[in-house]
């Protein structure tokens, strides 16, 4: 594709308004919105009211005015987002927070089932939280087994299935509907981690009848370093389900006081403490873009950005390890090669951000809201450069930092 013929594809996308809504630095082509979002331009201005009006001058006064209830107000924004109702997802915590929550929760609905499946190469995080989740329960375990194992290791003694959606390396996606199936008629539940998901790939949770389900507000839901996550719990479990984090702000009547923990009734019971209302000012005007975009648009962007990624990675030779299907992958694209943590930072200089996924993943997220066919043109003309002149192999390429 040429420069010109990716203009016209721009200057045609219906997507194309929502680009400047973000303040992306000159001289950069950002792909790597899949770790952290741009910057809205709203975000600023939200920031400084929370800090300044809010905070400086309401004090006190507006937790009535607004913070207590934004754990709520935004999850019921997220929700569509996930297909899910309003009232089943809840703002608090991070990722990793949430999935001790609901595996703890999961493990603890019925005493004859105390173990949990999950997928070896699983996003650590949750394999890890899983493991420390096991830990606090007597008898209960983890089975972490590879892919192609997980089916078979659904037993009668499965308590929970845990599930990345879209696979932080490869873009793998799996099938949401089949799997949630495969748990239920294992006499388990299902929980869904969607960090690479929400905002990304349309997510349809009640339509898979999905039981549970996590995901990240900083990655393609833009919420700002370190933002607050999301928690899902079905409509039908919301009763039955207790949080074992059972803080004073999941409690039924928080004000009241009281010495013994009664959970609140619907999500509220999720949360544990005091909501961290900047944290969460900043995730709420990301996710006000979300308002009006149709998610088909998103997808057919997603499809469009990969493909032309994808011929210009293959035609440098190198080898893509993301699925070519489109239904079966998430909006990143993962190349493998020897050198990627090199080729990674030799991009970086060049003002292309991308990341590098040990040991030999190099990883360029595709974020249709605000990149367009130009930015993968130009990334693939200064990969092509990077890759023939050598210029990666310079040893300063190569010094390790602590995040990749
Ligand atoms: C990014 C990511 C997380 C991050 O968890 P934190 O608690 O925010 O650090 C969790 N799970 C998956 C699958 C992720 O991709």
């Amino acid at each position: 594709m040429t420069l010109d013929q990716a203009r016209a594809l721009d200057a045609a996308d219906p997507l194309r308004t929502m680009r400047e809504r973000f303040a992306l630095p000159e001289g950069v082509i950002y792909l790597d919105g899949n770790s952290l979002g741009a910057l809205p331009r709203a975000t600023a201005a939200a920031l400084g009211d929370a800090v300044e009006r809010q905070w400086g001058e309401r004090l006190i006064r507006h937790w009535n005015e607004g913070w207590i209830e934004a754990p709520q107000r935004i999850g019921a924004k997220i929700a569509p987002l996930i297909g899910a109702r309003a009232d089943e997802v809840i703002v608090a915590d991070s990722t990793s927070a949430n999935l001790f929550k609901l595996i703890v929760a999961a493990l603890r609905r019925d005493p004859t089932r105390n173990v949990v499946v999950s997928e070896l190469g699983n996003f650590p995080t949750d394999l890890h939280i899983a493991e420390g989740a096991v830990g606090c329960l007597p008898g209960a375990s983890l089975r972490a087994v590879p892919r192609d194992a997980l089916e078979a290791a659904l037993g009668d003694d499965v308590a929970l299935l845990l599930l990345t959606h879209v696979h932080y390396k490869t873009a793998e996606r799996f099938d949401m509907a089949a799997w949630t199936r495969r748990a239920h008629d294992a006499g388990a539940l299902v929980l869904w981690d969607l960090s690479h998901s929400a905002g990304a790939v349309a997510v349809d949770l009640n339509g898979c009848d999905a039981d549970l389900a996590v995901g990240c507000g900083y990655k393609f839901l833009n919420g700002g370093p370190g933002a607050p996550a999301f928690l899902h719990v079905h409509t039908q479990w919301q009763d039955t389900l207790t949080n074992p984090l059972s803080g004073w702000m999941g409690h039924a009547a928080p004000f009241a006081f009281e010495d013994r923990y009664a959970p609140a009734a619907g999500m509220t019971r999720w949360l544990t403490g005091t909501p961290p209302t900047l944290g969460l000012a900043g995730l709420e005007a990301a996710i006000d873009l979300w308002a009006d975009i149709d998610m088909a648009q998103v997808t057919a962007k997603s499809i469009a950005l990969f493909d032309q990624l994808h011929a210009i990675g293959t035609g440098l030779a190198l080898e893509c390890v993301s699925p070519t299907d489109p239904a079966r992958r998430g909006s990143h694209i993962s190349f493998r090669h020897p050198q990627a943590y090199a080729l990674c930072q030799a991009l970086i200089a060049r003002g292309v951000i991308g990341d590098f996924r040990a040991p030999d993943i190099l990883r360029f997220g595709l974020t249709p809201l605000y990149l367009g066919h130009e930015d993968i043109a130009r990334a693939g003309e200064i990969l092509a450069e990077i890759l023939d002149s050598g210029a990666y192999l310079d040893p300063s390429f190569s010094k390790r930092h602590a995040v990749t």
